[in-house]
């Protein structure tokens, strides 16, 4: 039974239905590579999560599934640091790349499906899992160019000079084009560091006649601009003027920064406003890796969600070194208070 194919459609898609349809807000995923860590997946490799593609894909399916069975509305898949060219520097054939990049996102899709048949078995919540039947969403993952180099330049974002807006849409072209045809409902442009590479991300969507929408989320280090010192603001207008990008926002920045956030994107556009920050923690870019206890407990990490809503945030989740726990938390807040939410004045 496949009542779950992907939304090829752009025209057919509008988040803003999708959302008044989920009560005004959608809960996004958490961290993939902590809890594919958890399930025993060993992911000191440059491609990260987008290893277990090849070598454990069942483990990323029971990592999705666990994020629905949380409460999760919106699935991002297993593609992040998955790149043709890292693939086939892994000596893979380019064929054989693009089959995987396309393979992360029927991962999310059968997940999906298996969820759907595990709600329509009945009960709504039992044992603390969320089982019921609802529109879920597969976003493909698209990690920026500093995710490729794996040397943790997303985190500044800075390229140098010889990476121009031409190289970076070259770049990223083939995989935007794979991605957006393996049956996902949109692309999520993720952990955006700069200026260029979103121009870049909306330069692709409109000459390539990519089918189905996507998001942009910038990450952000000072709360105030993106983490390579371009303004928010201006980051955000770029967005805000391509017709394909249906929600924008904030992910894998510490929870303390993103009410400030939000509230600058908020001034320059009235696109649906999305958030998934990080535990707080800090990377370390050298030693790759989190560096542990920097970070905020669950409980104060949910403690920001309706801080986070009346800011204007709709969709709410978790990036790095977030857990299942963390997106069941921020379900429980957002349906608690999903009956008294003051609606979006704009
Ligand atoms: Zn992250």
């Amino acid at each position: 039974m496949h009542h779950t194919k992907g939304n090829g459609n752009f025209a057919s898609f509008s988040m803003e239905d999708f959302l008044k349809k989920s009560k005004g807000y959608a809960v996004i995923d958490g961290g993939l590579a902590t809890e594919l860590e958890r399930h025993g997946a060993d992911l000191h490799d440059p491609l990260w999560s987008g290893k277990c593609l090849i070598s454990s894909p069942h483990l990323i399916r029971t990592v999705h599934l666990d994020y629905l069975e949380a409460g999760a509305d919106i699935l991002i898949t297993a593609s992040y640091q998955a790149t043709i060219q890292g693939f086939m520097a892994k000596g893979l054939s380019e064929k054989e790349s693009e089959a995987l990049l396309a393979k992360s996102v029927s991962i999310a899709c059968e997940a999906r499906d298996m969820y759907y048949e595990r709600a329509s078995e009945g009960s709504c919540i039992e044992d603390g899992r969320v089982l019921n039947k609802r529109k879920i969403l597969v976003a493909a993952s698209v990690g920026s160019y500093g995710a490729y180099l794996a040397d943790g330049s997303e985190y500044d974002g800075n390229y140098g000079d010889s990476v121009t807006l031409a190289t970076l849409k070259e770049f990223h072209r083939r995989r935007v084009q794979v991605l957006a045809e393996a049956g996902a409902d949109l692309i999520a442009f993720e952990t955006i560091p700069n200026k260029i590479e979103a121009q870049a991300f909306a330069e692709l969507l409109d000459e390539d006649d990519i089918k189905i929408p996507a998001w942009f989320a910038f990450n952000s280090k000072d709360g105030v601009n993106v983490v390579s010192g371009d303004s928010l603001v201006e980051c955000t207008l770029v967005a805000n003027s391509c017709k394909k990008v249906v929600a924008v926002g904030i992910n894998c920045t510490p929870p303390r920064f993103i009410s400030a956030l939000i509230l600058s994107m908020k001034k320059v556009t009235s696109k649906p406003l999305l958030i998934y920050p990080n535990s707080g923690e800090t990377y370390d870019a050298d030693r790759k890796e989190w560096v542990e206890s920097t970070g905020v407990s669950n409980e104060d990490f949910v403690s920001y969600v309706n801080v986070w809503r009346e800011a204007g945030a709709s969709l709410i989740g978790g990036c790095c070194r977030t857990t299942p726990d963390t997106i069941r938390a921020i379900h429980k807040v957002l349906s608690a208070g999903s009956s008294t939410a003051v609606p979006s004045k704009d």
